[in-house]
């Protein structure tokens, strides 16, 4: 880790300084790497190439992520292999559960010991895993934990990976109540701004939706992308050969509140964001999802559903509204239910398909912007947000 020069906080603290550490990225893991990559990987290693078949099929097939649980690989093969393709990623710091065993949440410590959060929650239909992307979040969203905390770092491809692989084996394990034994969704709702990790989320994705063993062989359709709305990312993903589920956190239908609710508007417009949106569902054929988090007397008036509908009215839009979860020492409050019905209502009378998004884990602090709050004191990673269930 190479520690930067010590620089001055700032002017009203002269005297105060910070020490600045390079973000430091964990080893390599196998599923940083694909089929072909982990073959070049295990021959290095002095192993036959038939191995990374061997590792992948435990790994993406059997949801083995622990290498002593891989028998069947004679022991020194195993001893050779586990700190070059299969290190520890993630340490568990605490799991939580609530709504009688349906949401589960993991609060996790990464080699460098930013912490991150997951959050799987079942359906009697389905099962869906709210995965981080990123430790904390540079987006600055005021009425996020995660966005008060700054961003600690870009999550490697595996540690995005592994998150979904401990909660698809969670989920096979029979864990969550009333559901399906296979993970199918991940949402990428967690901490981060996964399009500011564009690269790794990318190729993360890929190998969810890559077929078993090199892959978890997940739908790209189940698969929910939800950004604040990065307008060159947004247009580089309508380029990719990928049919995922795009979200967009909108939170305002015009840009003077939008400018304060999700910062980056300063930089890319409602209407520029939105056709970047419907660019993409075009493109995809896929509804894209918007965000919209209602907050008492701030987003929630009539005259805001009544423009949000005519912006999406006629367009490959469903809105997905989310009654606030208030961050610690938030000044803001979710909206009163019968004004919430009213923004319903009324963006339902243009034509817009909207449903409210059910607030899974909250008292796990597992809902959105509330993840891992209680143990953030010393570390260096945020808080995040994480109870999205985008509505099909
Ligand atoms: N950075 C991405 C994904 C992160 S969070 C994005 O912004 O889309 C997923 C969703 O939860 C986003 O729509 C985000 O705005 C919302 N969210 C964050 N904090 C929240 C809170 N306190 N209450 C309700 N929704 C929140």
């Amino acid at each position: 880790m190479t520690i930067l020069p010590v620089i001055p906080t700032s002017p009203d603290q002269p005297d105060a300084v910070a020490i600045r550490r390079r973000p430091s990225m964990p080893p390599r893991h196998l599923a940083d790497l694909d089929l072909a990559a982990r073959k070049a990987a295990v021959t290095a290693l002095g192993e036959p190439a038939f191995r990374a078949k061997q590792l992948s099929t435990h790994y993406f097939g059997r949801l083995v992520r622990d290498i002593d649980e891989m028998t069947d690989l004679p022991a020194a093969t195993r001893a050779r292999l586990t700190g070059d393709l299969l290190p520890t990623l993630l340490t568990p710091v605490r799991e939580l559960a609530c709504d009688d065993g349906a949401t589960r949440k993991a609060l996790w410590k990464l080699h460098d010991g930013a912490l991150v959060e997951s959050v799987l929650m079942g359906y009697p239909d389905r099962v869906t895993a709210c995965v981080s992307s990123q430790a904390g979040c540079g987006m600055a969203c005021p009425f996020c934990a995660t966005g008060q905390q700054g961003l600690t770092r870009n999550l490697s491809v595996a540690e995005i990976v592994d998150q979904v692989v401990y909660l698809a084996g969670v989920a096979a394990s029979g864990a969550v109540t009333g559901s399906p034994p296979r993970l199918s969704r991940v949402v990428f709702m967690g901490m981060g701004e996964p399009l500011a990790n564009y690269p790794r989320v990318i190729e993360a994705v890929r190998r969810l939706t890559t077929p078993a063993p090199e892959g978890l062989g997940l739908s790209q359709r189940h698969i929910t992308v939800s950004t604040v709305g990065l307008v060159p990312a947004m247009r580089r993903l309508t380029a990719e050969d990928l049919n995922v589920t795009l979200a967009l956190s909108l939170h305002a239908p015009d840009d003077d509140l939008r400018d304060e609710l999700v910062p980056v508007n300063q930089r890319w417009k409602v209407a520029e964001v939105l056709d970047a949106a419907f660019d993409y569902a075009a493109r995809t054929g896929r509804r894209i999802s918007i965000e919209y988090a209602l907050i008492r007397d701030v987003n929630d008036q009539p005259w805001r559903a009544d423009l949000l509908g005519k912006l999406l009215r006629n367009k490959l839009a469903h809105v997905n509204l989310i009654p606030l979860n208030p961050t610690p020492g938030s000044k803001w409050d979710a909206s009163p239910k019968p004004v919430e019905r009213e923004f319903v209502r009324r963006l339902r009378e243009t034509g817009v398909s909207t449903t409210v998004r059910d607030t899974r884990g909250r008292e796990i602090d597992g809902a959105c912007g509330q993840l891992a709050a209680g143990e953030l004191t010393e570390a260096s990673a945020g808080g995040a947000a994480a109870d999205a269930e985008v509505a099909q």
